[in-house]
């Protein structure tokens, strides 16, 4: 089974994911954490120039289709094989991610980025995509507290933010039965909870 996390930034999807695999591997579970951008050398050295600021700024057009190639990779030499061998996958972010920064956020169109992403994954749709759905206010004392403010996108504007978040929220809302949208600024330990229950359930299926 995939299970993705999506968020914007500083909603806790790598704290949550992790808190994920530990249960599942307590519970004799063999999972594959990865993320996205990145999860195989090249599409890891996909990223690495993509958020290079000596190549900024990058166009949402070449962000689109570098970040498309960086998952086609991803899914086919690590996700799928261990899909196929029969282990949990977790991946923090994946295609929901390009359609809400490229798509929305960087208004290429969010329709024209999930077809480009349904060709890069090959038609492969996560079990569960967990949404931690992150207030502004939250997200932006988690950046700060986490010093991120010099990545490259940390400092795009509020706007933006608010673009993405939007775009989680509908894609959530097209197909809510392939979705657990979380509120991020709940205690991590009850979003752990809720996250655990809802895929040993799925798994259990
Ligand atoms: O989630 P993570 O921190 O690994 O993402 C790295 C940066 O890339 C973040 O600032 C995120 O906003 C950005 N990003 C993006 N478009 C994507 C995925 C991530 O702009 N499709």
């Amino acid at each position: 089974a995939l299970i993705v996390f999506e968020g914007g930034d500083g909603a806790g999807k790598s704290t949550q994911a992790a808190a994920l695999v530990a249960a599942l591997r307590r519970d004799g579970r063999t999972v594959t954490l990865t993320r996205e951008p990145g999860g195989t050398p090249l599409a890891e050295s996909v990223r690495a120039l993509v958020l290079d600021p000596s190549h900024a700024p990058v166009s949402a057009v070449t962000e689109a289709l570098l970040f498309a190639s960086a998952r086609a990779d991803h899914v086919a030499r690590r996700i799928r094989p261990a899909l196929e061998r029969g282990e949990v996958v977790i991946c923090d972010r994946f295609v929901d991610s390009s359609v809400a920064y490229q798509g929305a956020g960087r208004g290429l169109g969010t329709e024209r980025v999930l077809e480009l992403n349904r060709w890069a994954v090959q038609g492969l749709v996560p079990e569960l995509t967990v949404l931690l759905d992150v207030d502004q206010t939250t997200a932006e004392v988690r950046r700060r507290e986490r010093a991120l403010a010099t990545d490259r996108m940390e400092s795009e504007a509020r706007a933006f933010h608010d673009a993405v978040n939007a775009a989680f929220r509908e894609l959530a809302a097209h197909a809510p039965s392939r979705y657990l949208v979380l509120d991020a600024s709940a205690p991590a330990a009850e979003l752990t909870d809720a996250i655990v229950d809802r895929v040993t359930g799925i798994l259990a299926e």
